[in-house]
């Protein structure tokens, strides 16, 4: 495997520029070769300011991560959508003009001004990045089922196929190689996609069963591929996310590609499903599985992962007594056990002490959603008799304290979160993150606060 990538995706919590440059150390010590860039409203683009994000890097900082790229042999490649996915620059209100038929997920493809500004974008970017071998031009998920009446007089796959040629000759002429997501391709196999699939190279995303025929059949077609794995959980909105399904997404993508070999690799680490959702997780949180992904990608599928934890925990940390295996079983399954066995480790590791103090911070939303489960769950199944006056007042008191108790343990946490993630994430997308963990889970404890109230007014036994 020639390139071993990591995806990062900037709509996330993502982190200070300071502390990536940091991390970008370690990914390449893990033995990565590229980092895929993937910028959204992070990037501070001079011709369209309204798109920019408050937390967004400034220019100078891009060029820092660009210089400690360079110093650590890192590759950086840039994605810039050249079709979907730009509901983070649509949405605004002074470039709603370029959606398609109304729909902020994506841009005309007939309009001729949606072309303008994909240049602009493209130069301001290759300002930064001007040495990049590849970049990324995204072209996936696009919804072609609702064109607007230019594009709908036009064959709309056929008008999305000349525009991804476009871009893709662009950046040819310019001396770069070309990725794309390859699902668009996958899903229309007709002699246009293969002879663009002839001058780019499809990065097959499957991140839960890995589908063999699609890398099968560009094997046979001798397309050369990347292969792209999950390696940050999007299962709930809460804290470490479980591990499991995504060391299995890498254990299977591992076998594939001893049948098929990709000519790369990228572990992807989604922020948010898209620009709009509610943010994800965040790269520190992915450190265990970015460990992962380098081992296997190195030596092939881990055979033995009660092994690769012991070594891990060594080598990453230099605490051979850190029970990772308890510790990678237990995010988000055992909060509390996870405390248990991290909280003796705090600031005693040699090497890499933020990574456990940001697991520890995120293990404890874990915890904290343990204990509302418990309380929601139980006011759940106890509604018919708080209604019915059938309990007693012993055990409305108990869940009524548990109502207070939830407000309280939220606001103690959210300072802590501060404080504990302060130091390495901007703190307005910090809000942004806390909010979109604990806002509606609030309202919620607070229509159960009145609930209660009311059951109370009753005579229970
Ligand atoms: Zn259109």
């Amino acid at each position: 495997m020639n390139i071993r990538c990591l995806h990062l995706d900037m709509k996330s919590l993502f982190p200070e520029a300071d502390y990536l440059l940091s991390l970008l150390k370690r990914f390449a010590d893990m033995g990565y070769t590229h980092i895929l860039l993937e910028f959204e409203d992070k990037f501070p683009f001079e011709a369209y300011p309204y798109s920019t994000h408050p937390a967004a890097y400034s220019k100078q900082q891009f060029q820092a991560v660009a210089e400690q790229c360079r110093k650590l042999g890192l590759g950086v490649i840039p994605l810039l959508q050249c079709a979907g996915h730009l509901d983070y620059f649509l949405r605004h209100e002074k470039y709603r003009k370029w959606s398609e038929n109304g729909n902020v997920y994506q841009w005309c493809l007939s309009d001729p001004e949606t072309w303008e500004v994909w240049q602009n974008m493209l130069h301001e970017i290759l300002a930064i990045f001007p040495d990049c071998e590849y970049f990324h031009i995204g072209a996936d998920e696009l919804q072609l089922n609702s064109p607007c009446a230019r594009c709908a007089e036009k064959n709309p796959f056929r008008v999305y196929l000349d525009r991804v040629r476009q871009c893709t000759d662009l950046l040819l002429a310019k001396g770069k190689k070309v990725l794309v997501w390859d699902d668009m391709f996958r899903n229309h196999n007709t002699p246009e996609t293969r002879e663009l699939l002839s001058k780019v190279i499809p990065c097959v995303w499957q991140y839960r069963q890995v589908d063999e025929s699609i890398v099968q059949r560009y094997s046979a077609e001798g397309v050369s591929y990347w292969a792209a794995s999950r390696i940050q959980t999007n299962a709930r909105y809460l804290g470490m996310g479980k591990q499991r399904p995504m060391q299995q997404n890498v254990d299977d993508w591992a076998e594939i590609q001893q049948k098929y070999p990709a000519a790369g690799h990228i572990g992807t680490l989604w922020g948010r499903i898209q620009s709009l959702y509610p943010i994800n997780t965040t790269l520190p949180q992915a450190m265990y599985m970015a460990g992962y992904l380098a081992e296997t990608l190195k030596h092939g599928k881990i055979r033995d992962r009660k092994q690769f934890n012991q070594a891990f925990a060594e080598t990453f940390f230099g605490l051979p007594g850190l029970d990772l295996d308890t510790i990678v079983y237990g995010f988000s399954n055992e909060p509390e056990l996870v405390k248990c066995n991290l909280e003796p480790w705090l600031g005693k590791a040699l090497r890499n002490n933020d990574i456990l103090e940001i697991w520890y911070a995120f293990n404890e939303i874990d915890l904290l959603y343990d204990y509302i489960d418990l309380c929601f769950s139980s006011n759940d199944a106890m509604l018919m008799q708080y209604r019915n006056g059938n309990v007693t007042s012993a055990i409305l008191n108990n869940w009524k304290d548990g109502v207070k108790l939830v407000q309280e343990r939220t606001e103690a946490l959210s300072t802590k979160l501060d404080q504990m993630l302060g130091k390495y994430y901007p703190l307005n997308q910090l809000v942004e993150f806390k909010n979109s963990r604990f806002l509606s889970m609030l309202e919620n404890n607070a229509r159960w606060g009145e609930i209660l109230q009311d059951a109370c007014r009753k005579t229970h036994l």
